[in-house]
């Protein structure tokens, strides 16, 4: 059987919740599927230590302000977990749960999306599926030779797994910089990155990178990523003032028992921990042939350049400034969805 609705958001994530929030508000005959048994998208999977580099009220999701957590100047995982759970239910947004989508087609009029569950026909899709799913790791040489464990960043979840340990961790993003910090005091810590690590100044948090974003877009101004890498939060502050997370040049390959440096160095490891990022997790959209060649899709905002009736939304700078973030992915859901209306024309 074949369900119908105007609007399908795929990814039922804080972006995917931002764009219901917005297609409520405009009378959107909608549904959001989400592939996970509970709400919470990425922030479900979390390592325990993380926080939020943002106060919470600089953390909100359109319509609703995060309340502070008690004592927690910078709210942990499991305050935006709730925050988000109440978020879906306080507005009663329709996400189907346990509802993995496998494709979208091009059916003529309408768009066909296929799920595990059964396929629905939409007039429009919004895709919000995040990049979690889709950890990202480079090729080096000696990866499948290193007879210790090797983990990315979303296997990440407590120091105490590692303790006695001698760890690397690379990647000179915030992610490495978090985990070689939540690392640090636990086990022995080797911080890889390709080049020096750039910590942007110690004021600058979540809020004022949302607020350098948002200049940018009005009236140029500096890029965030020509002031630095990583934000300082305090767990990270902390380490590398107290010495503990120096970090040092790429490897030139693994080798069975660790890693060798072009200098002939070479460093035993117990485990590897690749901080190394995420692509978009898109491939339910390859039906559809929105690909260039150089293998991005083509958009203008969010919107695919190839078919109008697809939006990604979430997925960072790419589709819109600061929208894979809690703040800043309510401005792109507002600009995504006005189209979307526009597209549909006036609801009956
Ligand atoms: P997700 O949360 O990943 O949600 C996507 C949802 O779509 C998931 O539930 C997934 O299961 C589902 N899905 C995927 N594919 C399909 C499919 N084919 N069918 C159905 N469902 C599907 N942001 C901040 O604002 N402040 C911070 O302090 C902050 N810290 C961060 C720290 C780290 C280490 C990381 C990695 C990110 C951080 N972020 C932070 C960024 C950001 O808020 C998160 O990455 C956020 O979870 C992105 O939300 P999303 O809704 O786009 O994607």
């Amino acid at each position: 059987m074949t369900r119908t609705a105007d609007v399908v958001v795929i990814g039922g994530g804080q972006a995917g919740l931002a764009a219901g929030w917005y297609l409520r508000r405009l009378g959107a005959d909608f549904v959001i599927l989400d592939a996970q048994a509970t709400p919470g998208g990425a922030w479900q999977h979390a390592w325990d230590s993380l926080h939020l580099f943002s106060p919470a009220a600089y953390s909100s999701l359109p319509g609703r302000l995060m309340p502070r957590q008690e004592g927690k100047p910078f709210p942990d995982v499991s305050h935006v977990l709730e925050y988000i759970a109440d978020y879906e239910k306080r507005y009663e947004l329709p996400v189907q749960r346990g509802v993995h989508v496998e494709a979208v087609r091009d059916a003529g009029e309408l768009l066909r999306v296929e799920t595990d569950r059964g396929s629905w026909s939409a007039r429009a899709v919004i895709s919000a599926t995040g990049t979690w799913g889709r950890p990202f790791l480079p090729a080096v040489p000696g990866r499948s030779d290193f007879r210790g464990r090797q983990l990315h960043t979303v296997d990440h979840r407590s120091p105490r797994d590692f303790a006695g340990q001698r760890v690397i961790v690379v990647g000179g993003g915030n992610s490495g910089a978090q985990i070689a910090a939540d690392l640090a005091p636990h086990a022995t810590v080797r911080w890889v990155t390709r080049r020096p690590a750039r910590y942007l100044p110690d004021e600058i948090d979540g809020r004022a990178l949302f607020e350098l974003a948002t200049q940018r877009v009005r009236d140029g101004g500096p890029r965030i990523s020509d002031l630095g890498d990583i934000v300082t939060v305090p767990p990270v502050r902390a380490a590398r003032d107290a010495g503990l997370i120096p970090d040092h040049r790429m490897f030139e390959a693994l080798t069975p028992d660790g890693a060798r440096w072009p200098d002939g160095t070479v460093w035993p490891a117990d485990s590897v921990i690749w901080c190394t990022g995420f692509r978009p997790a898109l491939a339910h959209l390859a039906p559809l042939g929105l690909r260039a060649e150089a293998g991005r899709i083509p958009t203008e905002g969010t919107r695919a350049l190839a078919d109008p009736r697809i939006h990604l939304l979430g997925y960072g700078d790419w589709t819109g400034p600061a929208s894979a973030t809690l703040i800043g992915v309510g401005r792109t859901a507002r600009e995504a969805t006005r189209e979307i209306a526009a597209l549909l024309g006036p609801v009956s």
